[in-house]
């Protein structure tokens, strides 16, 4: 017989989960006024909110935290992951932030000025969050592929290189600082972006002059769909396939709490030392010394070596099965999710799953509630909530799809979880034609409303 799958990993330390009932879940969820971010930790049962920072640490990590070295400047543990990034990544200039938006913010503090406008694909909401807080416009070019969820394409991440030269015609060149490439799309649903993809864009922006900086945060299950889907690249080892990425980009930033397995941190890469020099002067304003940031000494540590595990396919395997695991047996049930699944988190299409419930009472974030309220399972939305108001109009903008994501955390849950989980959406399923009313806004922030927003039953 074929042997079957098994996690390339085993458990060594075990944190308890505590059950509730439905009666308890219903009072909550009206309580955190129907905000599944404002539920504290210890009422859900299955927290597949994020995989931001809630992966597990391997014993090398943890033993890496305990040779952090405190130094103000000049830690050892700065040259170690200074080391790490040039050796895997391949940047000359690195800046340590305290997680992925601050090296955002850094950064575009250098390159983003009002007007300007951002092309790339399906930028991440932190991302363009920085974009329209300096009054510059963020251009999404994604193809158009990623929005029918049922079709298959191997890359829903990919620029569509036609809407990309369009509006690199549209503006004179020196209103576009750079071209964002998300790798891997999470908006789109975690969707891959194809080697052939990057090679071309940075290509055009060689033709326009215009830099090209990566969104990284998960350029490691990026690369791994590389290997596995993409010609050519199936005999390459997962660090040769980043390697190459990492060569069709002038910067980077990374969010290390998704692919670098830890809980917190960030980092720039940059190849210019005019961008690094001119970048320096914002991180030791917002972030701290060049060389800690926003970390300290056994943070440091701990992301060089998540940089090496979260490179390794044994590891990638593992995960990306996971996540895939969980979107069949979603399948198996009728639930429709975009497929090709993605690498951190299965969305689920919450339009098709609830529809009697009107777009304009917020359907995934519907979804959401639903879900914990049934099993206290917690899942984000990725919808209207998320898309926000038009900065001009201030009308909803309603995203082509409308996504409840359940992102699954780095070595975290068992498939024994991933079981439960499917089943408690099933039972929703089952009965989704009674669910026909959705929410209503009582309060919302001026940006970024999702995380605050209370909202009551409509
Ligand atoms: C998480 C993430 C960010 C922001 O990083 P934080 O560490 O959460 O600040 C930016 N871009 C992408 C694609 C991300 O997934």
């Amino acid at each position: 017989m074929q042997l079957p799958f098994a996690e390339s990993y085993k458990i060594k330390m075990v944190e308890p989960l505590r059950r509730s009932t439905r009666e308890e879940r219903e009072i909550w969820m009206k309580e955190a006024r129907y905000n599944l971010f404002n539920l504290s930790s210890d009422k859900v049962f299955i927290d597949l909110l994020t995989d931001s920072g809630t992966g597990a640490m391997s014993d090398r990590q943890w033993s890496a935290m305990m040779i952090g070295d405190e130094s103000y400047a000049g830690a050892s543990s700065y040259f170690r992951l200074k080391n790490a990034i040039s050796d895997l990544l391949g940047f000359e200039y690195f800046l340590p932030t305290h997680q992925g938006r601050a090296a955002e913010n850094v950064l575009f503090s250098v390159l983003v000025k009002e007007g300007d406008f951002v092309p790339g694909n399906s930028h991440f909401d932190t991302t363009k969050g920085h974009i329209e807080f300096r009054r510059a416009k963020a251009v999404d070019c994604t193809i158009n592929e990623a929005f029918d969820v049922t079709l298959y394409h191997p890359f829903k991440g990919n620029v569509d290189l036609n809407k990309l030269e369009e509006c690199l015609n549209a503006h004179p060149r020196e209103k576009i600082p750079f071209i964002i490439l998300t790798v891997t799309c999470n908006t789109s649903g975690g969707q891959p972006v194809s080697m052939k993809n990057m090679r071309e864009v940075k290509e055009l922006g060689n033709k326009y002059g215009i830099p090209v900086v990566f969104d990284a945060a998960r350029f490691a299950e990026n690369a791994y769909f590389i290997k596995t889907r993409e010609e050519g690249y199936k005999d390459k080892t997962i660090r040769e396939i980043v390697k190459e990425m990492f060569s069709y980009a002038d910067c980077m930033t990374m969010s290390a709490k998704k692919d670098a397995i830890v809980n917190m941190g960030g980092f720039i890469g940059m190849r210019s030392q005019e961008i690094f020099r001119q970048a320096s002067v914002f991180n030791i304003m917002f972030e701290g010394y060049l060389t800690y940031g926003g970390m300290s000494g056994r943070d440091m540590n701990a992301l060089a070596e998540g940089l090496y595990e979260g490179t390794e396919f044994d590891y990638l395997q593992t995960r990306i099965g996971q996540v895939a695991y969980l979107g069949e047996r979603l399948k198996s049930f009728g639930i429709q999710s975009q497929e090709p699944f993605g690498g951190h988190a299965i969305f689920v299409d919450a339009v098709h799953f609830l529809p009697k419930v009107p777009r304009a009472e917020y359907v995934a974030q519907t979804l959401g509630v639903e879900l914990f309220i049934e099993a206290g399972v917690r899942a984000v939305e990725i919808g209207t909530l998320l898309a926000d108001r038009d900065p001009i109009t201030r009308m909803d903008r309603y995203p082509e799809l409308e996504f409840l994501r359940l992102a699954i955390p780095r070595r975290v849950y068992t498939n024994n979880h991933m079981d439960y989980t499917a089943v408690a959406l099933a039972n929703v399923f089952e009965r989704r034609d009674k669910i026909t009313r959705g929410f209503r806004i009582l309060h919302e922030a001026p940006i970024m409303r999702h995380f605050t927003v209370e909202l009551e039953r409509a």
